[in-house]
This record gives C-alpha cells, sequence and structure tokens, in this order.
C-alpha cells in the first residue's frame, strides 16, 4: 500500500470508532474491537490518540467479563470542537453555536423581510454568526465550520441554492463561496428538512434508529431521510419530498407548479388559503371580521385564532393532520422505515395534530408496517433546523474524514 492509502485508511478507521463512541458511548475498546472489526490494539491505539486530541474522554467502568479488570469506558468530549448552525428560512434567520453532544452555547433570530435580496440575507446571516460565536466564548480554533440549512431545491456540493419557491428571484445564488468569503471558516450547505432530520438522528427522537423518515409540517411540508444511519439525498439531492406526492385529484395548485399535492392541501400556507374559502363560504369564526377588514389572513392570524379555541381553525389543522396521515401511509408503505419523526411549527401551535397523523397512518399502512413503525413527536421541537445544520458541520470534517482543524495538528 502506498502513503496515500495508508492515511486515507489511518482516517477511515478513526472516523469509525469516533463514530461509534458518539453513538454508542460509553463505550469499552473489546466492544468498539467487536464492533468495528478493527483488532484490539488497532483500537487502543486509534482511542489513545482521540484522548490526546481530547476528542473523547474517559467516562466511568464497565462490567468486568470473568476474572479481568473492570474495563474503562469512553464518550464523546462534547467541549473538543463546536460548530455553527445557521438556519436560513423565508421569514427568519436563526443562528445557534452548538457543542459535540448539540447543546446549544449561544443562540439568535432576525426577522427577514418579505422579498429580501440575497445580499441583505448574507448580512445579517454573517453578523448573527459573529455574534454568536462571541457570546458562546468558543475560540476560533475550536470553531470547525459554519453549517446552512435552507429551503430546497439546492445543491449541496456546490452550496448553491438552485430556485428556493419562497424566495422570490433568488436564482443559483452561490450561498456556500459569499459566506465562506465574508467569515473564513469552511461552510456546509443542506436542505431544511434534511438538516432536521440528521438533528434527530444525532440529538433527538432518533437516537439509535438506522432508518428514519422525517417529516416537516410548517408553512410548507417536507421531508428528510435516512438510510443506513446516513442522509440519503437521491440521484439529484431532492430525495423526501413527501409533500409533493398528489392527495386530492382535482386539489389547488402548488407553489411546485402540480396540482393537489399533500402540501396544497395541508400545510401552514394552505390552512391559511381553507380558512379564507370557509370565510367566503359563511363560515362562522371569529376570523371573519378580520378577513373582511384586512381582505387577507397570515398564518399568524389563524394560529390566534387556534389558541382562543376557534371551531374552525381546530377543525382545518385537524383535516391537515388527516391528510398527512394518509400521505404518511403510502409513504410508509414505499420506504418501511423503522422509525418516523413529525416535526415543524405546526405541530407545536396544535399539539392535536400529532395523534390524529399517527392513528390515521397506522389505520392506513399495510399490517406488517403497522406492527413494526414508530412514530414519534420531534425531540427538538423548532430547533430541528439550526441543530441540524450545525450537525452537518461535525458530520462532514471530524465523522467523514477526520478533519481536525490545523492550530491543533
Ligand atoms: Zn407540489
Amino acid at each position: 500500500m502506498g502513503t496515500a492509502n495508508v492515511y486515507a485508511m489511518k482516517q477511515m478507521n478513526r472516523t469509525t470508532i469516533l463514530s461509534l463512541i458518539r453513538q454508542y458511548g460509553p463505550i469499552s475498546k473489546s466492544e468498539l474491537a467487536e464492533k468495528s472489526n478493527l483488532t484490539f490494539a488497532a483500537v487502543h491505539n486509534i482511542v489513545s490518540e482521540l484522548l490526546e486530541r481530547e476528542l473523547v474522554r474517559e467516562s466511568g467502568y464497565g462490567e468486568s467479563t470473568g476474572a479481568g479488570r473492570k474495563p474503562v469506558l469512553y464518550e464523546v468530549n462534547p467541549h473538543a470542537y463546536a460548530a455553527v448552525g445557521v438556519h436560513l428560512g423565508v421569514t427568519q434567520v436563526e443562528v445557534a453555536v452548538i457543542d459535540g453532544n448539540g447543546a446549544v452555547l449561544a443562540d439568535s433570530t432576525e426577522e427577514l423581510q418579505a422579498n429580501v435580496r440575497p445580499a441583505e440575507a448574507f448580512d445579517i446571516v454573517a453578523a448573527r454568526v459573529e455574534e454568536a460565536i462571541v457570546r458562546s466564548n468558543v475560540p476560533r480554533s475550536r470553531l470547525l465550520g459554519i453549517g446552512i440549512s435552507a429551503p430546497g431545491p439546492l445543491d449541496p456540493e456546490a452550496g448553491m441554492l438552485l430556485s428556493p419557491t419562497n424566495f422570490l428571484g433568488w436564482e443559483r445564488v452561490p450561498l456556500k463561496a459569499q459566506i465562506e468569503e465574508k467569515l473564513s471558516l469552511p461552510v456546509f450547505v443542506e436542505k431544511d428538512a434534511n438538516a432536521a432530520a440528521l438533528a434527530e438522528l444525532w440529538f433527538g427522537a432518533g437516537s439509535g434508529a438506522r432508518n428514519i423518515l422525517y417529516v416537516m409540517v410548517d408553512l410548507g411540508i417536507g421531508g428528510g431521510l435516512i438510510v443506513d444511519g446516513r442522509l440519503y439525498r437521491g440521484h439529484q439531492n431532492v430525495a423526501g419530498e413527501f409533500g409533493h406526492g398528489t392527495i386530492d385529484l382535482d386539489g389547488p395548485r402548488c407553489n411546485c407548479g402540480n396540482y393537489g399535492c399533500l402540501e396544497a392541501v395541508a400545510s401552514g400556507v394552505a390552512i391559511v388559503r381553507r380558512a379564507e374559502e370557509a370565510i367566503r363560504r359563511g363560515a362562522p369564526t371569529r376570523l371573519a371580521p378580520l378577513y373582511q377588514e384586512k381582505e387577507h389572513l397570515s398564518f399568524a392570524d389563524v394560529v390566534q385564532a387556534l389558541q382562543e379555541d376557534d371551531a374552525l381553525a381546530h377543525q382545518l389543522f385537524l383535516e391537515s393532520a388527516r391528510y398527512i396521515g394518509i400521505g404518511l401511509a403510502g409513504f410508509i408503505n414505499y420506504f418501511n422505515p423503522e422509525m418516523v419523526i413529525i416535526g415543524g411549527r405546526l405541530l407545536q401551535v396544535c399539539p392535536a395534530m400529532f395523534p390524529v397523523i399517527r392513528d390515521t397512518a397506522y389505520a392506513r399502512m399495510f399490517r406488517v408496517n403497522e406492527q413494526n413503525v414508530r412514530i414519534e413527536l420531534s425531540g427538538l421541537g423548532t430547533k430541528g433546523e439550526v441543530v441540524g445544520a450545525g450537525t452537518l458541520v461535525f458530520e462532514r470534517t471530524l465523522y467523514t474524514d477526520f478533519m481536525v482543524p490545523s492550530s491543533n495538528e
């Protein structure tokens, strides 16, 4: 083997051991040897190196097997490195500095104006990131980089937003290049629902699972797939578009140009549209006078009505939940996941949606799936996209290429 190959092999074994410690820690060296198929001696060398670099730490003792001493257990040292997560949403920018356990060290949010231009949005991102880094007290040498989650479609390799439907006039925007130039840190870009799926796998409800479908129910409806413990992006990075299966043959036009998509019928935007239609048909609701006055409603208006126990608002959220449950049953039959995680803002404002989604999905899916798939609520609430963006940095640097910042070499 040439030196380059030996080096690559060493890197691969390090990422394997580090990943196993992250996933199964606290864990002993002999368990690591068993799970990695490396020799005990090889594991011993790698663990010593990881300890020296402070990437892992000792964490008590396991049960002794037979006459031997109790084995030392190892876990990830969450303080070794930190990452910045940015969620570039349609209405706001969220920033969070996270440690190796996904804990938020500092965060901030800034609203975005409608029709914001890319240059303005990037200035806001840069300012917020700088400020969060300062407040987190993490030295620059310990920052692995910046992850950005944004609405698709996007090209994660080039770090380019292609033509996100809700950012009017944004076409082929070089997000990665622009932010790297402003902040001089490596930048990684991922679709929002994919980042949230990754965050659930590492730090949320999906911990320990290998095959996960993550569904984001927000103003739009998105999805992310984890296959065999890794993000599945598909051939052109558009896998998991859960919101764009047709669910209503004669349904309304969707943002994607098609008709009757789940997103066009059951998303936050669809709920607002259906509330307006119901008022025009004369449905009794406390939203009627507001609609008469403004001639349109916002999502915040409908949420407020829901919180004031308005019967129409309540009914619309639960109808959406039924549509999502039906869509989900089909998706579960195609994909056979071990776990479905449901997150997004709608579930936060209307927790009653969750049992309706779950029960509808169970009632409509294949029997064999019914007994085997777990459907659970997000463990990260509305923080999935921003924590996921930071998680992406750990995944792409330490856990894929073992890229440790050079100042620590
Ligand atoms: Zn669509």
